[in-house]
């Protein structure tokens, strides 16, 4: 029958993360933004959290092995052209999903690092993040840290902080964090907005625009071979910049973002217009959010 045919070219995309009650962000937000994509959205739970816009009340994890079974029963049946991970709550849950991404030979995977609520709750234990750098990164094809969290990922290799006071540092910085092991690597400047020059906005007033970096490999007709003279891959660097908007309806950006970018990817579309179609959705997100709650309020993802 028709239905059955349209059906099989669903692009199916799998969140593995954690659910926020409030509807704002974790999986409740990321299936908001799949459907509105015209995508068919699954999800693997790792935990459940009692929330809403003003903080993280309790964090209710699930057991590895049955996070597990739930990924084995949507890929064995329905099947999954795109794997999102987002709030991951534990090292024995990370280890749990990267060896259910190998087993499954799941090939195109989006990593959100959540480490922080914007409130401050958190939703991965420091002492995780190595974890999730040695056995997640390795497998992601797009890893979507803001600059915090690039500067966590980092800071367990040994490195130092980054300040990110111009786009240079920005640049600089997602290319060390593209080292680390993803095959390209978006740095989100939502936490350290500029002035329209680039250079740092040192008062409210002077923060006048976002700009977010995407480092990955140089696009096929510069690339020739993929190697440059001394033997480092080639790259490309794409700077992605959006006006400033002051508004405390922000949760669930992140997620948002890293679901809308796996939903341009499973319709097929390549890379950069994933990811510059995924940042121009979640800003209209934010600029017609309704203003639900009286703190960090949800987006709007039907605009
Ligand atoms: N709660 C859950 C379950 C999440 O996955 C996330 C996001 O990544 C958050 C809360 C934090 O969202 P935000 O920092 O945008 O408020």
């Amino acid at each position: 029958s028709a239905s059955i045919e349209s059906g099989s070219t669903l692009p199916k995309v799998l969140v593995i993360a954690g659910s926020d009650s409030s509807g704002g962000a974790g999986l409740e937000a990321d299936q908001k933004v799949i459907s509105a994509h015209g995508c068919y959205a699954m999800t693997a739970t790792t935990a459940l959290t009692a929330q809403n816009t003003k903080g993280v009340y309790g964090i209710h994890e699930v057991p590895a092995d049955f996070l597990r079974k739930q990924i084995d029963a949507v890929v064995e049946d329905v099947g999954v052209d795109v794997v999102k991970t987002g709030m991951l709550a534990s090292t024995g849950t990370i280890e749990a999903v990267a060896q259910a991404i190998r087993d499954h030979k799941l090939k195109t995977l989006v990593v959100d690092p959540v480490m922080i609520a914007t409130t401050g709750a958190e939703l991965l234990p420091n002492s995780a993040a190595h974890i999730l750098r040695e056995k997640l990164l390795p497998l992601a094809t797009i890893l979507t840290p803001n600059v915090p969290e690039a500067n966590t990922l980092l800071l367990e290799v040994g490195q130092d902080q980054h300040p990110v006071q111009s786009v240079a540092d920005l640049e600089a910085l997602a290319l060390k964090v593209q080292k680390l092991g993803s095959k390209w690597v978006l740095v989100k400047g939502g936490h350290s907005p500029f002035r329209k020059d680039g250079t740092e906005a040192k008062t409210e007033d002077e923060k006048e625009i976002v700009v977010n970096v995407l480092v990955g490999p140089a696009a096929a007709a510069d690339a020739g071979t993929k190697r440059d003279a001394e033997g480092e891959e080639k790259l490309q660097v794409v700077k992605i910049e959006m006006p400033y908007q002051r508004s405390r309806n922000t949760h669930g950006t992140g997620c948002s973002l890293a679901s809308a970018i796996a939903s341009n990817l499973a319709k097929g579309m390549d890379m950069v217009p994933a990811v510059k179609a995924g940042i121009r959705y979640v800003d209209a997100a934010i600029r017609t959010a309704p203003g639900l709650g009286q703190g960090n309020g949800p987006l709007n993802h039907f605009h």
